[in-house]
């Protein structure tokens, strides 16, 4: 891995889900973080995905920062045997999220990491940033909502270049290495601007 890459953002379910594949893929996506000595940058919490992701980095030896609105320490619990950070809100801790990362993984979760994995998209459209962003399951979780972005971009609502800078990988491998060749290779300036002219 490069020197300059350093943090990855993991955006997952606080939730285990309905099948043990889904822990199972965390904690391999927390222990190949780690291995590749990465920092892994994640909401803080200790349950479902996200406590699995952060626990196995942290116990094989990787940096963690969790990053977390304090309503939430107090409502769920915070996983503080890696390093914390509290936030007075979600709009604080998302932003630390991002400023902190350099391209974010999205495994498996409900409507917060929708949330969250739209928030980046969005600004990635927006040329705020061309941070590497991978959906990571292996049962196809995130089809349908790739689906939907292809939908988005056949109907010409979003740029065509979204749909090559949107990536989905099956192992945690496959995801750091796309993380990689990312960022070997950035991107020029992109259009904002659908091109309608062609309608
Ligand atoms: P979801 O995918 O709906 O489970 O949402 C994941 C997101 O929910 C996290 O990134 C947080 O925004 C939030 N969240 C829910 N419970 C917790 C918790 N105990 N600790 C930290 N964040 C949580």
């Amino acid at each position: 891995m490069s020197t300059s890459m350093k943090s990855i953002c993991v955006f997952c379910g606080s939730s285990p889900g309905n099948h043990p594949r889904y822990i199972k893929l965390a904690k391999a996506t927390g222990l190949a973080i780690s291995d590749n000595e990465l920092r892994m940058v994640y909401g803080g919490g200790a349950l479902g995905l996200m406590g699995a992701t952060a626990k196995a980095a942290h116990k094989n030896g990787g940096k963690v920062l969790g990053i977390i609105p304090e309503f939430l320490v107090h409502a769920e619990g915070a996983y503080t045997e890696a390093e914390t950070r509290i936030v007075p809100d979600m709009h604080v801790r998302k932003m630390q999220m991002f400023e902190e990362s350099d391209a974010f993984i999205i495994l498996p979760g409900g409507i917060g990491t929708i949330e969250e994995a739209v928030e980046v998209m969005s600004w990635m459209r927006l040329q705020i940033h061309q941070k590497p962003i991978i959906f990571l399951s292996n049962d196809n979780y995130w089809d349908p909502l790739l689906s939907l972005i292809k939908h988005t971009i056949e109907m010409r609502f979003t740029p065509s270049w979204m749909g090559a800078d949107l990536h989905a990988a099956t192992t945690p491998q496959e995801a750091l290495e796309i993380i990689q060749r990312e960022w070997n290779n950035p991107k020029g300036k992109r259009e904002i601007w659908v091109d309608y002219t062609k309608i």
